[in-house]
C-alpha cells in the first residue's frame, strides 16, 4: 500500500511528466537567425510547403510573440547591441559587444549564469565564430570590429563547445601576433579537422570546430553555393548535441548568421537556403523535445530584421510567384564574381547576359519585358565601370557589382519580393518556443525581456539591476 505521501509525491510527478511544466529544462536551446524577419521567414516556409509540401519546423511552434530589437541609441540596432540584449537581459549601443552603452561595465551573458547551474555550454554559428551574435556570448568589447582581441577571449569563460565558421583576423588585422587557435588550444580546447573527428571528441573535453580548419572557408558555404558533402548547421548542431549531452544538460546557442548576409544582398534566393539551412539545425532540437518534452525548451528568435524585406512587389501587385526563385542557382556573391571574371577577361555584353540567364533564369525560363531588359543593360553599363573601376556603382547597386545585384532583386520582385535597404531595419521580430517555460519566454517584450525570461529559467532568479561582472 503507498502511503498518502508516496501517492501525492507520485501524482506530482505524473502531472510533471504530462504537462511538461514546472520542471527546469535539462537541454536550453535558444536560436537566433541574424537577420530573420518575419518576411524571410514566412517567404521561406510558403516556398518549401509549395516545393515539398512541408515548410519551417519552427512555424508551428505553440507559443509565439514579438520582440522589440531598439539598441539604446538608435532605433536601428546592429547585431552587437541585440546580442548583448538577447545574452545578458541588457540594452546597449550599436557596436558594442556585452558591455553597458557607457563601456562602464562587462555584462554577464546567459552562458555564464547556464555554467554556474551546472550546464554545459556550447556556441554555435554559420559565420564567424568571433562575429558580433556568437562574441556576445563569451566576450566584451567597446567595438564589434575588433576580431582578434574577440577571438583571443574565446577561452576565457571555460565555454565547452564552439563550432562553426573560422576565426576572423586570428593572428590580428595585420597578420604576425599570437595565433587565436593556438591561444584556444594551450587553453585546452581541442580542433578537430573534420566533421567525424568532432562526433569523435571525448566526453568532457572542450572542442572548438572550425570551418576555417576543416573546410578552409571562413564560413559555412551558403547553402544554395554548397557541395553537397559539406556539413550544414544542421549536421553541426546535431554533432554538438551528441558532444554536449550529459546528465546535467546543457544550453545551446544556435546562430544563422548568414540569413543576415544574404538579406544585406538583397539576395532572397539565398536567404531561403540559409533561413532553410537554420531550421535544419532546429529540426536537430527537436529530436530532443520529441524524446525529452518535459525536459526541452527551444525558443527561436531574431535579432533583428534586416534588408526591409516585403512579401509584396510593385513588379507583381497582388501576385507571388516564390517558385520563381528556384531558377536561381547561385548566391549573389558566386554570380558577381562570374560577371567581374567575364568583364576582366574581355567577354561581350552576351555572354554576361548569358551568364544572368544560366544563373537567375532572367532572359530563359524567366520572361523579361522591354523594361527590364533595358534595366539590366544599364546595370551591365555600370557593372563594367565597377569592374574597370571608372565609376562608382552608387546607392541603386548597394555599392556592389551592378548587373548582379540588379539581376537577383528583379528576380526577386518578379517572386512577389520586396526589399527596402541594403542595412537592417527597426521592425519588431518573432519569437517561436515549444517546451518547458516556453509559456513564459514568448511572453516577453523586446530583446533584454527575453534573456531575463530565459535568465529566470536557468536560475529561477529573476535578473535584478544591471548584471556587471566587476573588471
Ligand atoms: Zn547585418
Amino acid at each position: 500500500m503507498k502511503t498518502a505521501k508516496q501517492l501525492l509525491i507520485s501524482t506530482i510527478a505524473v502531472l510533471i511528466f504530462f504537462t511538461g511544466y514546472a520542471q527546469k529544462p535539462k537541454y536550453i536551446f535558444f536560436f537566433i537567425g541574424d537577420g530573420m524577419g518575419i518576411a524571410q521567414a514566412q517567404l521561406t516556409n510558403q516556398y518549401y510547403t509549395e516545393k515539398e509540401g512541408a515548410g519551417l519546423s519552427f512555424w508551428k511552434f505553440p507559443y509565439r510573440g514579438f520582440i522589440a530589437t531598439d539598441a539604446t541609441n538608435s532605433y536601428i540596432t546592429c547585431s552587437a547591441a541585440a546580442g548583448t540584449a538577447l545574452a545578458t537581459g541588457q540594452k546597449t549601443s550599436n557596436g558594442t559587444i556585452s558591455m553597458t552603452s557607457d563601456h562602464s561595465c562587462d555584462l554577464k551573458p546567459l552562458t555564464i549564469y547556464a555554467q554556474e547551474m551546472g550546464y554545459k555550454t556550447g556556441i554555435i554559428s554559420s559565420v564567424n565564430i568571433n562575429h558580433a551574435t556568437p562574441a556576445v556570448f563569451f566576450a566584451h568589447n567597446e567595438k564589434r570590429g575588433n576580431y582578434y582581441e574577440l577571438a583571443m577571449d574565446l577561452p576565457n569563460y571555460g565555454i565547452d563547445l564552439f563550432a562553426g565558421g573560422g576565426l576572423l583576423s586570428p593572428q590580428g588585422s595585420e597578420g604576425g601576433m599570437p595565433c587565436a587557435y593556438e591561444n584556444a588550444q594551450k587553453k585546452g580546447y581541442q580542433i578537430p579537422n573534420s566533421l567525424s573527428e568532432f562526433k569523435k571528441t571525448p566526453k568532457g573535453s572542450k572542442v572548438l570546430f572550425s570551418s576555417k580548419k576543416a573546410l578552409d572557408s571562413d564560413i559555412l558555404t551558403y547553402r544554395i553555393d554548397r557541395p553537397e558533402d559539406y556539413p550544414s548547421l544542421g549536421d553541426i548542431t546535431a554533432v554538438s548535441a551528441q558532444v554536449l549531452d550529459n546528465p546535467k544538460g546543457f544550453f545551446m546557442m544556435v546562430e544563422g548568421g548568414a540569413i543576415d548576409w544574404t538579406s544585406h544582398d538583397n539576395d532572397a534566393a539565398a536567404v531561403i537556403g540559409e533561413t532553410y539551412d537554420f531550421d535544419l539545425a532546429v529540426r536537430e532540437a527537436i529530436k530532443f523535445y520529441e524524446k525529452f518534452p518535459a525536459q526541452t525548451l527551444i525558443i527561436v528568435t531574431a535579432d533583428h530584421e534586416t534588408g526591409g524585406m516585403a512579401l509584396g512587389s510593385t513588379r507583381m501587385s497582388y501576385a507571388s510567384d516564390y517558385q520563381a526563385l528556384s531558377n536561381q542557382k547561385a548566391s549573389y556573391n558566386a554570380i558577381a564574381d562570374k560577371i567581374s571574371k567575364a568583364i576582366e577577361s574581355g567577354s561581350s555584353k552576351e555572354q554576361c547576359m548569358a551568364i544572368i540567364a544560366d544563373f537567375t533564369g532572367l532572359g530563359a525560363a524567366v520572361e523579361l519585358n522591354e523594361a527590364e531588359k533595358a534595366e539590366l543593360g544599364a546595370a551591365y553599363e555600370a557593372s563594367l565601370a565597377f569592374v574597370n573601376k571608372t565609376g562608382e556603382p552608387g546607392r541603386e547597386y548597394g555599392r556592389s557589382n551592378p548587373l548582379a545585384v540588379k539581376a537577383v532583386k528583379m528576380l526577386a520582385e518578379k517572386a512577389g519580393i520586396g526589399w527596402t535597404t541594403w542595412s537592417h531595419t527597426a521592425v519588431q521580430v518573432p519569437i517561436f518556443a515549444i517546451g518547458a517555460g516556453a509559456q513564459e519566454v514568448s511572453m516577453a517584450q523586446s530583446n533584454d525581456d527575453l534573456a531575463r525570461a530565459i535568465h529566470k529559467i536557468i536560475t529561477g532568479n529573476n535578473l535584478e539591476g544591471v548584471p556587471c561582472i566587476k573588471k
